[in-house]
């Protein structure tokens, strides 16, 4: 591949279809593959009617910066990409849209609520605190403008991503989704590993349970050929993206990729660093192994 090349797969191209401050979707710029990526973490439009007290700053650590055009390569490889454009700390697609913690509502929510150790952490599908531990809202939100976050941001977001797949699923018969995601090097207090460094990579497929162990496996083997240290379902198994939409029984793949955020980008002013380029190199070979996996087994 020259350098030219690379250049050219730097920047995502015009997307296919968008909802304004909401999403972006890529369609193959090749004959497709049926292999989806999605970056739900990556956007960075604050809506205004946030209302956050935080400095943003602060709220900005939450972002997965720069993930969407590390993964830009996919649709020259065949690949759909879809992308959020809002940030995850408004609302989070990667939780049950009843992860909901009661802490930040003035009202009761009409339906049972089944709050996990995610909104225990402060970090459920609405989060109540950032890294450093500060509230993130001077008030407690409304039924409505929490309901009006699920509609207009999280349920797009899913169903963008449960087309994409069935459309896929209908012309091969099979899937695979992979849901894109960074994480900063050392833990913060309320992750589930506090303190530690992470690994270069942590795959996650829930134990298993959303895609075929080979898949997992394949993905694990050709990071681990470029040097990277690379673990499984630790610190992270994955959460409602893969959960919801993998499906391995009828052949629909779901797995989580966390990049350790050290290798491409300052962590405290998400400037992209010097590694940046070597690892978007990676990324690409990662991608075109992944679309090579999804060809050979539909051929
Ligand atoms: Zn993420």
């Amino acid at each position: 591949m020259s350098e030219r090349d690379l250049d050219t797969e730097t920047v995502l191209s015009k997307p296919s279809f968008t909802i304004p401050g909401v999403l972006e979707c890529f369609d193959p710029e090749t004959k497709p593959v049926p292999v989806l990526f999605e970056s739900p973490h990556s956007g960075d439009l604050y809506p205004d009617d946030f209302a956050y007290q935080v400095p943003l700053n602060e709220l900005r650590q939450g972002e997965d910066a720069w993930v969407d055009e590390l993964y830009a390569a996919a649709p020259a490889h065949g690949a759909f990409l879809i992308r959020a454009l809002y940030p995850r700390v408004y609302i989070d697609p990667n939780r049950h849209p009843r992860d909901i913690d009661t802490q930040i509502l003035d009202g009761e929510w009409p339906e049972k609520l089944v709050p996990t150790e995610k909104t225990r952490a402060g970090v459920g599908l609405i989060w109540r605190l950032v890294p450093s531990s500060k509230a993130i809202y001077a008030r407690p939100l409304t039924v409505a403008e929490t309901r009006a976050r699920i509609d207009t941001y999280y349920h797009p977001y899913h169903e963008a991503i449960a087309q994409t797949l069935d459309r896929l699923q209908e012309m091969f018969g099979a899937t695979w989704h992979v849901d894109c995601h960074s994480m900063p090097n050392i833990a913060h207090e309320r992750a589930p590993d506090p303190g530690e460094t992470r690994p270069d990579f942590a795959i996650g497929d829930r134990d298993g349970t959303t895609c075929s162990p080979m898949f997992t496996e394949f993905i694990v083997e050709t990071l681990k050929g470029m040097g990277y240290d690379v673990r499984i379902n630790h610190p992270y198994k994955g959460v409602e993206l893969v959960r919801r939409h993998g499906d391995p029984v009828n052949r629909r793949n779901s797995v989580q990729v966390e990049i350790n955020r050290r290798l491409y980008m300052d962590e405290a002013t998400l400037e992209k660093n010097s590694g940046y380029n070597e690892l978007r190199v990676n990324i690409t070979k990662l991608v075109e192994a992944i679309t090579d996996y999804a060809k050979s087994a539909t051929v």
